[in-house]
């Protein structure tokens, strides 16, 4: 059923994560199949089936008997299998980033960093499931008792985007399952096979294909349509647009679906005159270049105050020089392609709109010619409000720098944005670090570094970037809900 065409199938050491997931065998054929192709040379890699939503249905009405089951065991049980799926997730490390790069088109290097990201939720929410702690209240009245427990909130449905294939459904996947849900996950067509695979190493781990039921399939309305619509399905835990997960999130209304959302950022990234300037520009590479800038969290905005302007702008300007693109394959390579054509029109569209509007491009500004979709690493300066980028997700390798003056004026501009998931900020003052990250509208704050996500930290934004929170002791809660026992002791 997924035919793995040579170039993949050759160097895995572990063919076995590609085989079809055994709860497949239980559903209708696919009358369909497509293509998963490599960004980097436009060539298929591997052909999977193409679900319906009769299958979806069929995943679902599964799914909700297997959720009672799974929930039954004692978090201790939940925990063990969450934790040999970890085990069994870093033991194939290099087989599940050589799918990563090869369906993504990430660097290697970057490719086995998400695998271990991924792996460090299943480690944390493994933990975290022995200590979903309840609570006792002291009640109003003498002979009474109020215990607060939670509970699985039942089969959840989750979809994720191409950009980060193994990481994003680990988020999801990793603490449904410790809090006792089930779920049916949908992977973006453009990257099914990391989630194939760590199906696959799911059940290696006694987890049930039932309770993580796996659908590749092209027609994402359907699953949206028959997830919103199901009265068996809980919650929807979604990351990719706002654009979807608003329609999503109207869609379940009417059945007061629960909503888990990671939506679009806009993040601004904010040099103040005292910075460390070796500090700022280490942070902007790493904000802005990760995933050849495909991440929500990428830093869209770089404001820069005019007294490090010049400094920042030319040693910036040296690093993205040096920046290596290519082939994700390549270890060499630093920034590897777009994820598609039309990405690199979007981008391309940008830079343009900014230029005419009065940008200069200090390097790149073009796609690179190759048979891949490459863009160059991009440095533009005269950045204003008015260009499209100062409102769109760039989501490619383009910095523009924001020339400002004062601390009001830059919290004003950071905050005129719809989204509002992660800032950063670089200075030395503590007493200007604190003031301004409070004021920031946004759900994650990076102060002098341009990394931030760690699965022990809540990831999630404010404003139309979404709700809910992922990683954390809080991520784990948001798959529960409470009940409230009042217990009359006489
Ligand atoms: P991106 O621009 O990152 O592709 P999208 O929001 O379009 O963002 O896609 C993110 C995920 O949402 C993908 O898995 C995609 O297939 C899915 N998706 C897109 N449209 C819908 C929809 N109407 N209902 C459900 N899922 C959708």
């Amino acid at each position: 059923m997924i035919a793995a065409d040579p170039p993949l199938a050759s160097r895995l050491t572990n063919p076995a994560l590609l085989k079809p997931p055994s709860q497949w065998g239980a559903w209708s054929p696919a009358p369909a199949n497509f293509s998963v192709n490599d960004p980097a040379t436009g060539g298929r890699i591997a052909t999977v089936p193409d679900f319906e939503i009769a299958h979806v249905r069929h995943a679902i009405e599964q799914s909700h008997g297997a959720q009672k089951t799974w929930a039954a065991h004692t978090a201790r049980t939940r925990a063990d299998h969450l934790k040999l799926w970890f085990r069994l997730w870093l033991e194939n490390i290099e087989d599940l980033a050589t799918i990563l790069t090869l369906e993504q088109g990430k660097p290697l290097a970057e490719a086995r960093a998400e695998i271990r990201y991924g792996a460090s939720y299943v480690e944390w929410f493994a933990e975290e499931a022995r200590r979903l702690y309840g609570d006792i209240i002291p009640a109003p009245v003498s002979n009474q008792k109020i215990l607060v427990t939670r509970h699985p909130v039942g089969v959840v449905a989750a979809i994720t985007p191409w950009n980060f294939p193994n990481a994003m459904m680990a988020r999801k996947v990793a603490p449904a399952l410790a809090a006792g849900c089930s779920i049916v996950a949908k992977p973006a067509a453009e990257t099914p096979l990391s989630t194939i695979a760590i199906a696959n190493l799911a059940e290696q781990a006694g987890i049930p294909g039932e309770v993580f039921a796996v659908l590749p399939m092209t027609n994402a309305a359907a699953f949206g349509d028959e997830v919103t619509g199901n009265a068996k399905v809980a919650k929807i835990t979604f990351t990719g647009s706002t654009a979807v997960g608003r329609k999503l999130m109207g869609q379940g209304a009417g059945q007061i679906k629960r909503f888990g959302l990671e939506l679009g950022g806009n993040a601004p990234f904010i040099v103040f005159d005292d910075a460390d300037l070796d500090a700022a520009v280490d942070g902007a590479i790493v904000a802005k270049f990760r995933n050849a800038g495909q991440t929500c969290v990428c830093a869209n905005r770089i404001y820069v105050q005019s007294g490090i302007h010049d400094a920042f702008r030319d040693a910036l300007a040296t690093r993205i020089a040096q920046l290596r693109v290519g082939s994700g394959m390549n270890p060499d390579s630093e920034i590897g392609p777009l994820v598609s054509a039309a990405s690199i029109g979007k981008v391309q569209a940008l830079v343009a709109d900014a230029v005419e509007k009065g940008a200069t491009v200090v390097i790149g500004g073009r796609p690179i010619a190759s048979q891949g979709h490459f863009f160059g690493p991009t440095l533009l300066t005269g950045a204003e409000r008015s260009m499209k980028l100062a409102t769109d997700e760039i989501f490619g390798p383009v910095a523009p720098i924001f020339r400002f003056e004062t601390e009001n004026e830059v919290v004003e501009l950071a905050n005129d944005t719809e989204y509002g998931l992660a800032a950063y900020l670089f200075s030395r003052s503590l007493s200007r670090i604190f003031h301004v990250a409070d004021r920031l509208e946004v759900g994650m704050v990076g102060v002098n570094t341009g990394i931030i996500s760690t699965e022990v930290a809540p990831f999630g934004g404010v404003k139309q970037s979404g709700l809910g929170r992922e990683g954390s002791k809080y991520g784990l809660e948001d798959y529960t809900d409470l009940k409230y026992v009042c217990l009359q002791t006489q």
